[in-house]
């Protein structure tokens, strides 16, 4: 009530001054000396407690109605904005910044524009059919006719306006006249049947009001990186931080959020998607590490072995060496000295495929006999016996490349590993790639 009397006496381009006690002095332009009761100048209030020389503003009074008639005469209500609207777009990046976190670096806008955007304010007289009671309302509408909640519009300020001459080009006449058309055939009783079940609408005014839409990005750095961010929405809104930030969607990790870290290398993202190797403490994208398949531990992939014998993958500190075929493994594949796969060694025919193809390679090895095989995901543990030795070759699967010998008396346990300058007289010479 107090707002919509002093915007439309502003519309009326009244001179309205506030004279303390809830108090308000009307002054009569020059143009127009004398005020509805004939003087000069009227004092009112909204207030309860009028005194005999105050005007009582109420729906039913005087004063209500004259108002309502100089606001008609006026060719100055078609165009309003809130008293107190964002003006530029310093005014909202504070708030925005604020939203964020930036560990180690800043925000700032990478650019912004202000947008003015209509809404329409519909004001009517609502009386109640039961009580015969008035009220003063507002609907607000959208340009397509659709509804705009009294709560959001009030935030956004459009229930405290002033005349805005500045926009009367904006719009033509004929489209205001037009929504307000479709808008009060919305607001007829039956549409809007809750808020208006009994109650009978008086139109009493329409106003275009015109509010500023911010539309930018947000520019995050940190180190020698940067990302962008689009946000958009009310300016008010975003200046007082009643409408929350956009978070920042790391299109690495796909997660969202307002608190923003960099990787050790230096790639922005989220601070929830970062992660420290358990190892090194080298901080990455926790999508980028891997689990310890021994000790659960995650950490940087190119930690991580796999274990020839089990083929899972591990920790270096998780495998020792096996004390025959000398290949690291998981320590847990390790019995007496011994991995699995030396531990598993079975019979072979020298004519069956894969020892055939090591012979075939070294022909001297021929010469042994009671041959035996293991494989793991890398290599064959062969041994073989002679009359009073015992042989012991680790070859590469694929490239048939000598790992390991060893040696060890017929009866004896201990392998003895044989010095790679003596391969040639042992082993001999490869059939195809020469001298090992
Ligand atoms: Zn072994």
């Amino acid at each position: 009530m107090r707002q919509f009397v002093l915007w439309a006496l502003a519309c009326a381009r009244f001179q309205v001054d506030e004279s303390g006690g809830d108090c308000f002095t009307l002054r009569a332009p020059e143009d127009r000396p004398s005020l509805f009761n004939g003087a000069s100048s009227v004092r009112f209030t909204f207030g309860e407690h009028a005194g005999p020389t105050t005007e009582h503003v109420t729906l039913d009074s005087r004063m209500f109605q004259w108002v309502l008639k100089q606001l008609g005469e006026s060719d100055n209500q078609r165009h309003s904005v809130p008293n107190d609207y964002p003006q530029s777009i310093h005014e909202i990046g504070p708030k925005l910044f604020e939203a964020y976190k930036v560990d180690s670096g800043s925000v700032q806008l990478a650019g912004c524009a202000l947008e003015d955007r209509p809404l329409l304010r519909v004001t009517v007289r609502s009386t109640e059919a039961s009580s015969g009671e008035s009220r003063l309302r507002h609907r607000f509408f959208t340009p397509d006719g659709g509804r705009v909640s009294n709560e959001l519009a009030e935030t956004l300020g459009a229930d405290e306006l002033v005349p805005a001459i500045q926009f009367r080009r904006s719009l033509a006449d004929a489209d205001v006249q037009q929504w307000i058309s479709v808008a009060r055939t919305a607001n007829a009783p039956g549409v809007e049947s809750a808020e208006s079940s009994g109650a009978a609408d008086e139109f009493l005014a329409a106003t275009v009001v015109w509010l500023k839409y911010a539309d930018g990005k947000l520019r995050f750095t940190i180190g020698e990186q940067n990302v962008e961010l689009p946000f958009a929405g009310w300016a008010r809104l975003l200046a007082r931080g009643l409408q929350e930030p956009p978070p920042y969607v790391c299109p690495l990790s796909g997660l969202r959020s307002h608190h923003l870290q960099a990787t050790d290398d230096g790639r922005i993202t989220v601070a929830e998607a970062i992660a420290a190797c358990e190892v090194s403490g080298r901080r990455v994208l926790a999508v980028e590490l891997k689990t310890c398949e021994v000790t659960g531990k995650r950490v940087l992939a190119d930690l991580l072995h796999t274990c020839p014998v089990t083929e899972r993958r591990m920790l270096e500190t998780a495998m020792a060496e096996c004390g025959m075929c000398k290949q690291r493994v998981s320590e847990s594949a390790i019995k007496h000295d011994r991995c699995v796969a030396c531990r598993g060694l079975t019979p072979i025919r020298k004519e069956q495929a894969r020892l055939a193809r090591v012979l075939g390679e070294y022909p001297k090895l021929d010469r042994w006999r009671s041959w035996k095989l293991a494989e793991t995901a890398t290599v064959y543990i062969l041994e073989a016996d002679s009359l009073w030795r015992r042989l012991l070759l680790i070859v590469n699967k694929e490239t048939l490349d000598i790992q390991h010998v060893a040696t060890a008396s017929r009866f004896g346990k201990t392998w003895l590993p044989l010095d790679p300058a003596e391969y040639p007289d042992q082993i001999g010479q490869r059939s195809l790639s020469g001298v090992v």
